[in-house]
C-alpha cells in the first residue's frame, strides 16, 4: 500500500530541470568574475558542497552573469571546431562546458526555493529569460546540431562503450527535439510559435490566477456555511474582510475541481454553490475565461508538431520519454480506466445507500461526493491522525525507517556531519557510506516549515556525479512539516512519513548514481521514469520489518497497536474509485488535447472536452476530472502538455517492481543490490524500458497497481 503524491510542479521542475540540466565551463574563462566571489573556484569542502557560511544573496547575480558569458564562450568554441567531429572534442566538451553555471545554479536553485530572500526571488524573475536564451544559444546552434548528427550518425563505427552511445543518442535527441536539424525559414517561423506559446502560457496563467481569485464563493449568511470548524470559519472571515467585504465570508478556490471544503459543508446548496464556483471559474465569457486561449495554444502546438516532422505534438513531446508514444500511454491509460471507473460506480452506489439511509432524497452529485465519502470513511476507520502521530517523531522515522530499510537493503551507513555549512539551522547533514564503508555521498534534510520556503516536498543535487567531473553525489530533501515548539518533539502523520520515505527514493537515485556523464546522471532522467525510484521507496514504510523498527511510541518507546496498523492500511484504498477515475479523466483529456492532428479546426472547448471524455468511457456524471481543460494549469503553462500521465505510468513502474521484491523474499541485501546494480545505479545512462525489463524481467505490468489501488 501507499500514498501518491500528487506533488507540486515545482518539485519535479527542480528534478528535472533545474542545476542537472544546464550543459556545462572551464575554469579558463572566468575573468568576468571577481575572484572574491565563492563561485569563482570550486568548494574546498568535503564533496565540494557549497559554503553556506561564505555565501550572500548578492554573489549570485554576477556568478550567472560570468557563467552564462563563460559557456557561451565555450559552446561557440566546440561548434567552430575546424578538427573533424569526435566524441571528445564535441559531446565530452559538452559535458565539461558550462561547470560554473552548474554550480551557481545548484546551489541558487536550492536557496530560492527553500531558504528565499527578496534578492534571490527578483534575481530568479531576472535570470529565468536568460538562462532559456542561453539553452536556446546551444540547441539551436546549427553548426552544434551538423557535428552532433555526424557522430550520431557514426556511433555504431567508433566503439563507444555504451554509456557513451547513450549520451550520444541523448544529445542528438534533445537537439533534434529543439528544432536544429530544420532550415533556417522553418527555424524562424519555430520560433515564432514558441515565442506565441510562451505568451499564451503566460496570459493562460495570468487569466486563470485572476479567475480563481474572482470565483471565490462569497456567502453573506454564516448559516450557510455550517459544518465548517471555528477555525475554518475564522479564515473565511478575515479572507472576506481583505478583500473589502467585512462582515462576508470568502472560500478561495483550490486549482482541482473538487475543493477542500466540500468534505465538511452541510448545506447541500452551498455545496453546489461551491462546486460550481469551481468548475465554471474560467469559463464565464468575460476577460478571464481561458477557452480562447487554450483552443489557439492547441492549435499551434499541432502546428509545431508538423513543422517537426510528427504527427501531433504528443508524439513529438514523448519522443525522449520511457512512453515514446503517444499510442503506448493510450494503451496504459486504457488498462485502467474500467477497474477505476467500476471501483467509482461501487462507491457511488455506497454513498447513495448512506443518502437514503439518512432520507436524503436526492441522487448523489459531484458536490456531495466528498461530504458523504467522508462520513463512509470515518465509520468505516474511525482514524484520528492525533491517534498515530505520537508513534511518527520525524527524527526517529529517518533513522530507524528511513536509513533503517536502506542499510537493510543496500548495506549504506550514515554519520552526522555538524561540521558541514548549513544555510538554515533546522537543516541536518548525513555522510553516507556503501556497504564497503567508503563515502559516497552527503544528504541534507530540511524538514521543517517556513515562511520562506516553496510548499510541497521535492528532492535535488546540490552536486551532481559525475566521473568525468570528479564529482560525488550531494543530495538534499525538503518538505513542509510543522515545525514543534522548541524542545517538543516534531511529530507527523502517516502521509508524511510516506512523503519522507518518497522523497528519499529520490535521494537513493542521486546516492547510487555511477555515470561518467553529467547529463545522465542519477535522477536526471524521463519524466515518466524519474518518480519510479522515490514511488517504489514509499513501499517500505509500511514493510512490517521496517515499520515494527520505526513505529514507536516518542514517550514510552511501545510499538503501535496491532488495531492502528490495520485501519492505516485498510484507509489507504479508500476512495481509491474516485481518485484513480478523476485523475484518468485528467490524463485521457491531456492525451486528447495534444493528439490534434495538425491543420484541424480551432476547437470548441466544451464541446471537445465533452467528446473525449464520452470516447473513452470516462464520463461519469458524479466524478467530473479533477481538472477541466479550461484551468488545467500544468498542461497549457507548467511543462506537463502530454505529460500528466506519468504520475499514474511510475506508479504502474513502482508496483510492478516492488512485487518483483515481495515474490522474491522481500527486504533482503540480495534483492536491494540488484534493484541498485540495475535500476538506481544507472541513472538514464540505459534504455529505461530495458532498465525495467532487466529488473523485473517482463514489460510493466498494470495488475500490482490495481491490486495496490484496491481495484482488483
Ligand atoms: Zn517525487
Amino acid at each position: 500500500m501507499k500514498l501518491r503524491l500528487f506533488l507540486p510542479l515545482v518539485g519535479m521542475v527542480a528534478m528535472t530541470a533545474s542545476c542537472n540540466n544546464i550543459g556545462g565551463q572551464s575554469a579558463n574563462n572566468m575573468d568576468t568574475l571577481a575572484a572574491s566571489n565563492p563561485f569563482y573556484s570550486d568548494s574546498k569542502l568535503p564533496f565540494q558542497t557549497a559554503d553556506f557560511d561564505h555565501l550572500k544573496s548578492t554573489d549570485f547575480k554576477p556568478a550567472f552573469e560570468a557563467a552564462i558569458k563563460t559557456q557561451q564562450a565555450e559552446v561557440v568554441k566546440i561548434a567552430d571546431n575546424t578538427e573533424k567531429p569526435t566524441f571528445e572534442n564535441t559531446l565530452v566538451a559538452l559535458e565539461k562546458s558550462g561547470l560554473l553555471l552548474r554550480r551557481v545554479n545548484c546551489v541558487f536553485n536550492l536557496l530560492v526555493q527553500a531558504n528565499f530572500d527578496t534578492i534571490l526571488q527578483k534575481l530568479n524573475e531576472e535570470i529565468a529569460p536568460k538562462l532559456t536564451a542561453n539553452t536556446d544559444a546551444i540547441y539551436l546552434n546549427t553548426k552544434l546540431f551538423k557535428r552532433v548528427e555526424t557522430i550520431y550518425n557514426e556511433r555504431a563505427q567508433l566503439k563507444l562503450d555504451s554509456e557513451s552511445v547513450r549520451l550520444t543518442e541523448y544529445y542528438y535527441l534533445k537537439f533534434k527535439i529543439a528544432g536544429a536539424g530544420l532550415s533556417d525559414a522553418d527555424k524562424v517561423t519555430l520560433k515564432a510559435i514558441n515565442g506565441e506559446e510562451a505568451s499564451l502560457s503566460a496570459k493562460y496563467t495570468n487569466q486563470l490566477n485572476a479567475a480563481n481569485k474572482a470565483g471565490a464563493l462569497v456567502i453573506t449568511d454564516s448559516t450557510e456555511l455550517d459544518g465548517l470548524s471555528p477555525g475554518e470559519l475564522a479564515a473565511a472571515a478575515t479572507a472576506a474582510k481583505t478583500a473589502g467585504m467585512n462582515g462576508k465570508w470568502k472560500i478561495s478556490l483550490q486549482n482541482t475541481t473538487q475543493q477542500p471544503a466540500l468534505k465538511s459543508l452541510k448545506n447541500r446548496a452551498t455545496r453546489q454553490k461551491l462546486f460550481e464556483a469551481s468548475w465554471n471559474r474560467a469559463e464565464k465569457n468575460d476577460s478571464n475565461d481561458t477557452r480562447a486561449t487554450i483552443a489557439r495554444i492547441a492549435e499551434i502546438r499541432s502546428q509545431k508538431a508538423k513543422l517537426l516532422g510528427l504527427p501531433n505534438f504528443a508524439a513529438w513531446q514523448l519522443q525522449d520519454q520511457m512512453a515514446k508514444t503517444p499510442e503506448a500511454v493510450d494503451q496504459f491509460l486504457s488498462k485502467l480506466i474500467p477497474a477505476a471507473t467500476a471501483k467509482a460506480k461501487g462507491e457511488a452506489a455506497e454513498i447513495q445507500a448512506l443518502i437514503d439511509q439518512q432520507k436524503g432524497g436526492f441522487q448523489l452529485q459531484p458536490w456531495d461526493w466528498d461530504f458523504y465519502s467522508e462520513q463512509v470513511r470515518k465509520a468505516k476507520f474511525n482514524i484520528d491522525e492525533n491517534e498515530e502521530k505520537p508513534y511518527f517523531e520525524v527524527f526517529n522515522v529517518l533513522q530507524n525507517g528511513i536509513f533503517y530499510a536502506a542499510n537493510q537493503l543496500y548495506g549504506i551507513t550514515f554519520k552526522e556531519r555538524k561540521d558541514i555549512p548549513v544555510y538554515q539551522k533546522d537543516v541536518r547533514v548525513f555522510e553516507v557510506f556503501d556497504k564497503d564503508g567508503t563515502s559516497m555521498a552527503l544528504f541534507y534534510c530540511d524538514y521543517f516549515q517556513r515562511d520562506n520556503k516553496n510548499g510541497g516536498a521535492w528532492m535535488d543535487n546540490l552536486v551532481v556525479q559525475s566521473k568525468l567531473l570528479g564529482t560525488k553525489p550531494v543530495i538534499y530533501n525538503v518538505c513542509n512539516f510543522t515545525k514543534p515548539a522548541e524542545g517538543e518533539p516534531a511529530l507527523i502523520s502517516y502521509g508524511d512519513v510516506t512523503t519522507m520515505f518518497h522523497e528519499f527514493g529520490h535521494g537513493l537515485h542521486g546516492i547510487f548514481a555511477s555515470q561518467q556523464y553529467p547529463s545522465i546522471s542519477g535522477a536526471n532522467t524521463a519524466r515518466d521514469f524519474v518518480e519510479f525510484p522515490s514511488q517504489f521507496n514509499e513501499h517500505w514504510a509500511m514493510d512490517p520489518q521496517v515499520f515494527k523498527h520505526y513505529a514507536t511510541h516518542y514517550k514510552t518507546g511501545a510499538p503501535m497497536p496491532q488495531a492502528l496498523v490495520d485501519k492505516i492500511k485498510k484507509a489507504a484504498t479508500f476512495n481509491e474509485g474516485y481518485s484513480l477515475t478523476e485523475i484518468l479523466g485528467a490524463a485521457d483529456l491531456d492525451m486528447q488535447w495534444h493528439k490534434i492532428a495538425p491543420g484541424s479546426p480551432k476547437q470548441d472547448i466544451d464541446k471537445f472536452e465533452a467528446q473525449a471524455l464520452k470516447d473513452t468511457h470516462l464520463d461519469l456524471p458524479q466524478v467530473p476530472t479533477r481538472y477541466r481543460s479550461s484551468y488545467f494549469l500544468h498542461i497549457w503553462s507548467n511543462g506537463y502538455a502530454a505529460g500528466y500521465y506519468a504520475y499514474l505510468w511510475t506508479e504502474m513502474l513502482d508496483d510492478d517492481a516492488f512485487d518483483w521484491f515481495k515474490t522474491h523474499g522481500g527486504l533482503t541485501r540480495e534483492n536491494g543490490d540488484r534493484f541498485r546494480d540495475i535500476v538506481l545505479s544507472r541513472g538514464n545512462s540505459r534504455d529505461l524500458s530495458q532498465m525495467f525489463r532487466d529488473f523485473t524481467g517482463h514489460e510493466p505490468k498494470i495488475e500490482p497497481m490495481l491490486e495496490n489501488r484496491g481495484l482488483k
